[in-house]
């Protein structure tokens, strides 16, 4: 049902590329064994860097919009999956950002389960020396931060469900299949992995 609903999305978005404004036109990036160099964030380039690439003889076009840039050499149709043509060895740990902390949480407090009003929270707090890392932060709702307050978690008799840890770019890929990107252009179906899980 759902995967449906994101080819209907792709779908109708695609009878509109001739009209589309090129910024609304990224191009998914892959990597020269044709995965995604990147899922989080998921890698995407705008126009501009996509057709200097192109010319550039970086990248091969595998996929292109409707919609066309004109030039007085050129016409052409914008990239919209593109794939490397060297190899690049992918990094094995994600960035450290807050949708990616969320997502490692899976979008719910790590206390009591609450998808609402989330917030960062620092398990040892920043007054006793707590960093800002994958180790020390974990997704809580505003209330229990609020309880919390500037104690441990042993101070505060509050449980952290998971201990909070360095996920790899594996280990979140697993959490993402729950949490697909809202904008998938139909081009770019084939070469994401949810796709793939939901058609098996
Ligand atoms: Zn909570």
């Amino acid at each position: 049902m759902y995967h449906s609903d994101l080819i209907d999305r792709a779908i109708a978005e695609r009878r509109g590329d001739e009209g589309r404004h090129p910024d609304s036109c990224p191009a998914l990036v892959l990597n020269a064994d044709y995965t995604p160099l990147s899922y989080y964030p998921l890698s995407l380039w705008p126009w501009q860097t996509a057709v200097k690439a192109v010319f550039l003889e970086r990248v091969d076009i595998i996929s292109s919009y409707e919609r066309q840039i004109h030039s007085p050499n050129l016409d052409m149709k914008i990239p919209s999956v593109i794939a490397l043509k060297q190899y690049v060895k992918p990094s094995e740990y994600p960035a450290f950002t807050r949708f990616n902390l969320f997502l490692r949480d899976s979008f719910a407090c790590q206390y009591c389960g609450s998808p609402d009003n989330l917030t960062f929270d620092h398990v040892i707090p920043r007054r006793l020396n707590g960093k800002t890392t994958w180790q020390n932060v974990a997704t809580a709702c505003a209330p229990c931060n609020m309880k919390k307050g500037g104690r441990t978690p042993e101070q505060a008799h509050m449980t952290l469900k998971v201990p909070p840890i360095r996920p790899t770019n594996w280990q979140l890929q697993q959490r993402g299949r729950a949490f697909p990107p809202h904008y998938l252009h139909e081009t770019w179906r084939d070469w994401l992995y949810w796709d793939i899980e939901l058609e098996a």
